[in-house]
């Protein structure tokens, strides 16, 4: 009998249509002979839909977009009560309210395997603050950096203002703590961009984080594995515009992409170690790909791990794979395979 997988993706975060590219991709690399596939739609609203099982891949984001208008409200209750719960789930949603474990402490409660990292790892991983303390606890190389919420800024801005002035130097980036796709995180270079920084990055979180910034190369690596993860070769990207922002990321086609990417032999090794340190301390399962700057004396720092990096065609996590000798579909079973695998550990 085929295995229901459940695909889940949109999602009321902020990377909503980045998770729209990664379903189409997917799709297109599920075997159908195997797998039965249902779509499961979480609008912008966070209201879930469940679409007709799909009986091939869809071959765009509008086969999907039907799937989902088409899906019948609410299915949440559907699942509860037993009613076509998939086998299996692909949570393949970025940022808040997926990506951040709030969905998979809903699979772990209704014990349903589904891939990738548990409840804690994507907690931990989504917010950049926790993530540096527990990289730090391992003793991680990383930038500097200054963190409050906005209830501490609005008291006393002068106080954030000087003291990351004072610890840090210009240019500095300002994030807000849970999001990725590079979503409200700006480059401040002096006095006033830092605060209008600060201002805008507090409209998508109540948790800033400002690091110092670094000139140095964005290196990669993928790690594929439960208790024994593995890494994948490394890849560099890099980015035509100021920094790696979202247009850059999915939109603009510039960025390139080398796989694998021109490092020494020991920073190699190095960043693979940070990297294996990094998914062990979060205590991660499945998949992860975490980022590292490179300076120009190959000092390496970690940038931060992503528990559900872009699967879009032009991702990185599935490029360095691909070059690992891992192809996407391959890439997708074994995804599949050790969610199994931790469901089973859990019993
Ligand atoms: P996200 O989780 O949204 O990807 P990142 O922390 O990776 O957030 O930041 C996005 C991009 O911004 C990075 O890929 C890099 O290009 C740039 N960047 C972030 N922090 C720094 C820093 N401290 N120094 C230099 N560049 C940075
Ligand atoms: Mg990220
Ligand atoms: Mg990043």
């Amino acid at each position: 009998m085929k295995k229901k997988l459940g695909l889940v993706y949109g999602g009321k975060s902020a990377e909503h249509e980045v998770s729209l590219s990664t379903a189409t991709a997917v799709t297109n690399a599920i075997d159908f002979d195997k797998y039965e596939v249902i779509p499961v739609y979480i609008t912008y609203e966070g209201e879930w839909r469940k679409g007709e099982p799909l009986a091939a891949p869809a071959e765009s984001i509008e086969q999907l977009r039907l799937a989902r208008e088409g899906g019948k409200p609410d299915c949440i209750q559907d699942f509860l009560n037993g009613n076509g719960t998939p086998d299996i789930i692909l949570p393949l949603l970025h940022g808040t309210n997926g990506e951040d474990g709030t969905v998979q402490g809903l699979f772990e409660v209704m014990n349903i395997p589904y891939a990738g990292n548990g409840v804690l790892s994507s907690s931990a991983g989504m917010d950049k603050v926790i993530m540096k303390q527990l990289f730090a606890q391992v003793g991680l190389k990383q930038v500097p950096y200054v963190h409050f919420i906005r209830n501490q800024w609005n008291k006393d801005q002068n106080y954030w203002i000087e003291k990351m002035e004072k610890e840090l130097t210009f240019p500095m980036f300002v994030k807000p703590a849970n999001l990725g796709s590079s979503v409200g995180i700006s480059k401040a270079t002096d006095h006033d961009s830092l605060i209008k920084a600060v201002e805008f990055a507090l409209k998508f979180d109540r948790k800033i984080i400002v690091e110092q910034g670094v000139t140095a190369r964005e290196v990669e690596v993928g790690i594929l594995g439960n208790d024994d993860p593995k890494c994948s070769v490394l890849g560099e990207i890099k980015p035509v515009a100021a920094f790696y922002d979202y247009e850059a990321k999915y939109q603009d086609g510039n960025t390139e992409l080398l796989i694998p990417a021109p490092v020494t032999d020991k920073v190699e090794a190095t960043l693979k170690d940070m990297a294996i340190r990094a998914f062990k301390v979060l205590d991660c399962a499945g998949l992860v790909r975490a980022d590292f700057f490179v300076t120009a004396q190959d000092e390496v720092l970690i940038n931060e791990i992503n528990t559900m990096p872009g699967f879009t065609p032009t991702s990185m996590y599935p490029l360095l794979w691909q070059n690992t000798g891992l192809s996407y579909p391959e890439l997708i079973d074994k995804l599949i395979e050790l969610a199994l695998e931790r469901h089973e550990e859990k019993k």
